[in-house]
């Protein structure tokens, strides 16, 4: 049987929810949405939430809603999934890409920088906190503030990452969560967009239910991106058990990381002082990945590779002007990092078993 790289832990109590709903037969906009719109905000310690079906179209809701003139460009990450980027496109505005540093993998405050001070049209920086680690927040502030442009979070992969204290999607003027089955907590499909900002928070609600307050009477241009009854059910259950996910990968990957320190060639994530890591994936570098992975397969150990092509290399945008850059340090993560399982369903012998089977590659 195959140790798989992600897997969701649902018990009883989600199945309960899910029955509860059913048997209410407001599947829709019942009550539901509303009470997990107020617990995740008030886990992250923002005012309001705006649930949505999913990150995608959480970002989405959220970049729309800041009203960008044509010509206007966010800065952000090219090592992150695709989504992040393209919902720049769809509200209008351009992505410009700047590299990562090479220890955390997110982006660079001083790749930031340089691009802020080349390119006067970017209005905000989009933080992508990767695999769960809270970007540098006090170096991208002060940038905010140097820069006049906005910081806005991708969290993600961060459901319950902290920075000195501060949990991430409290950083921004906006965030927005996925909790697609492979992350941290999940709803099915499902998003939410996070602000303290009682404007915006109006034009995302506006935004996600067709421009309506009030049915068939349409004030802006809008879509249905709402989030279900049943998504929420599933949402209420799951956030009362994040903090105990998040406990369960942290110590995964301490296990891993005690066990597979010392090996020579490989780099093991680490945190920086003051900040907590959620481990949405435990990702390491070497060179021979793609052996490694291989071998790791033939012992029934699944692994993943984020991401296997910085987005300025995708062949979607081949010919923008944007993908016209060279980021060293992405373009050398993409062929070294590879991501071992560390979610919560793994059980003690699972992680001796990968830790085995990547110490005995290494004797070959
Ligand atoms: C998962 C993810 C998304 C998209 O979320 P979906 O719910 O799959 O639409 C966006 N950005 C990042 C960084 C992600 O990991």
């Amino acid at each position: 049987m195959m140790i798989p790289i992600a897997k969701p832990l649902l018990g009883p109590e989600e199945k309960k929810a899910l029955l509860a709903v059913i048997d209410s037969g407001m599947l829709a906009s019942g009550p539901l949405v509303k009470q997990f719109e107020a617990a995740f905000a008030a886990y992250c310690n923002v005012k309001y939430g705006i649930a949505v079906s999913s990150g995608t179209t959480a970002l989405q809701a959220l970049l729309h809603s800041l009203e960008l003139a044509e010509g206007d460009k966010i800065l952000t990450t090219p090592f992150t999934f695709i989504a992040t980027a393209n919902s720049i496109l769809s509200a209008g505005a351009r992505p410009v890409f700047a590299d990562i540093d090479p220890a955390g993998l997110n982006l660079a405050p001083a790749a930031a920088e340089a691009a802020l001070q080349r390119d006067e049209k970017i209005k905000a920086i989009l933080l992508v906190h990767i695999f769960g680690l809270p970007c540098d927040i006090d170096a991208f502030r002060t940038l905010a503030e140097k820069y006049d442009v906005l910081l806005l979070e991708d969290a993600a992969q961060a459901h319950g990452a902290q920075y000195k204290g501060q949990k991430a999607g409290s950083f921004g003027k906006g965030s927005t969560f996925s909790f697609y089955p492979t992350k941290n907590m999940t709803t099915g499909e499902g998003g939410i967009v996070l602000t303290d900002d009682e404007a915006l928070e109006e034009k995302v609600r506006l935004y996600i239910n067709h421009g309506s307050r009030q049915r068939y009477h349409h004030e802006t241009i809008g879509f249905n991106y709402r989030m279900t009854d049943l998504a929420a059910a599933l949402g209420l259950e799951q956030i009362k058990k994040l903090p105990l996910f998040n406990e369960k990968r942290q110590a995964n990957a301490a296990f891993l990381s005690r066990h597979l320190q010392g090996l020579p060639g490989l780099s093991l994530p680490s945190v920086p002082t003051g900040s907590e890591h959620v481990f949405h994936q435990y990702t390491i570098r070497l060179k021979k990945r793609d052996a490694l992975a291989a071998y790791l397969r033939e012992k029934g150990i699944g692994t993943a590779i984020h991401y296997p092509i910085p987005l300025h290399k995708q062949a979607c945008y081949k010919g923008t002007d944007f993908a016209a850059v060279n980021l060293r340090e992405a373009e050398k993560a993409a062929e070294e990092v590879l991501s071992l399982p560390v979610h919560p369903a793994l059980k003690k012998a699972d992680l001796t078993a990968i830790i085995s089977a990547v110490k005995e590659f290494w004797e070959f």
